[in-house]
């Protein structure tokens, strides 16, 4: 089938390096196309312009998008002329914090206390409400962990405003978490469900550093409790494709934090440690294809190279070390690729993970 992805970033060309033994053809609307380069057709035009989204829609079978801040109207405009998976009320809601905390609520997942604070008065009656400590986000474009600021004593809203403001934003309560996971799920056309197993995630200054799948030490009892939770709001929307619902767990039970309706960084390690990669059974999804195992294989370790890229014959040295490159311009801070180390056994995943460690010199993987 012809594809049309809005988005070219390195999840865009995952997603055509996982097509194109499918058969499948694509075509990216990116302003900036970088890591989608020489892997598909590119228009290169803001995700906005009339002309560039009819151009796209001409050229595709159905549209998915691997950005989840493309404009929703972009994506119904695409939805009069094709086929547009996942639905845009999905990216509607995803885009907003607000609305993604209330959806949650709705669907029955725990999340942490939250209130509106579209003003300075309205973040201190927020503060009241909620109690200290507590996070304050932009409800609107926050991602690794920018758009927001932690409040810890009553003087810090001040500065939390002049930073953000006049964004429209929310507060939540702190949630005092034993380790973050994420939950990667599938629904396909006919609303078949799968789940991978969970995943544990590790942050650094709100960007993600490494996920270790299956999370270690978690029970059947956690797993089918993050897939309920992921089956039912994926039903809800009425959703195809694959997303991913971030986690913390507190006291061996889940609270929401948000979703992405998207393939997901913490979903990486299934292109070699699961039966079938999220990046697959998306396109499966979308294509009305039958969906794929999800069954993990081995255990897996996923590191982000955020920055700068290590030697690639150092890292290929590594027993069960997968390089992906994603051919984008080192800069600070930048996602620029990532290995996943898989094991048969969480010892000899402890081993190379070590040797990984070692080599990117980074901070512990174990917090
Ligand atoms: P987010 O952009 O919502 O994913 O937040 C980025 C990171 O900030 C999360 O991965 C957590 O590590 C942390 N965080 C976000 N919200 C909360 C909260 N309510 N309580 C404690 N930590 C949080």
């Amino acid at each position: 089938m012809r594809i049309g992805v809005l988005g070219g970033g390195q999840l865009g060309r995952m997603l055509a390096l996982a097509g194109y033994p499918l058969g499948h053809e694509f075509t990216f609307l990116e302003p900036a196309p970088e890591a989608t380069r020489g892997l598909g057709t590119l228009i290169a035009a803001p995700f906005a312009d009339a002309a560039a989204l009819d151009a796209l829609a001409a050229a595709s079978d159905v549209v998915t998008y691997e950005f989840e801040n493309v404009p929703v109207a972009a994506a119904r405009r695409l939805a009069d002329r094709v086929p547009v998976w996942p639905p845009p009320g999905a990216l509607e809601v995803a885009q907003d914090r607000l609305l993604e905390k209330r959806f949650f609520a709705d669907c029955g997942l725990p999340t942490a206390p939250f209130a509106v604070a579209d003003g300075r008065e309205a973040l201190a009656r927020a503060v009241e409400t909620i109690g200290l400590p507590a996070v304050v986000k932009t409800r609107r474009h926050g991602y690794d962990g920018k758009g927001q600021a932690v409040l810890r004593v009553p003087a810090d809203l001040d500065a939390a405003w002049a930073a953000l403001a006049p964004a429209p934003c929310i507060v939540e309560g702190w949630v005092d978490f034993a380790r973050e996971l994420s939950i990667l799920a599938v629904r396909g056309r006919d609303g078949a469900c799968a789940c991978w197993s969970l995943v544990e995630n590790l942050h650094g200054d709100g960007i993600l550093r490494r996920s270790l799948a299956p999370a270690p030490g978690a029970t059947p009892a956690l797993q089918a409790a993050a897939e309920a939770h992921a089956r039912t709001v994926l039903e809800r929307l009425g959703y195809v494709g694959v997303a991913a619902i971030e986690l913390f767990e507190v006291d061996g039970s889940l609270v929401a934090n948000e979703m992405a309706p998207r393939v997901h960084n913490s979903g990486h390690w299934t292109i070699e440690g699961a039966e079938t990669s999220q990046f697959e059974n998306h396109l499966r999804a979308v294509t009305g294809a039958p969906l794929g195992s999800t069954a993990p294989v081995g255990v897996s370790a996923m590191v982000n190279l955020i920055g700068d890229l290590p030697p690639d014959a150092a890292v290929l040295a590594i027993p069960g070390a997968h390089l992906h490159r994603y051919g984008k311009a080192p800069r600070p801070g930048r996602k620029v690729g990532h290995v996943t180390v898989r094991a048969a056994d969480p010892g000899a995943l402890g081993e190379r993970l070590g040797v990984l460690q070692a080599l990117l010199a980074a901070e512990p993987l174990r917090p």
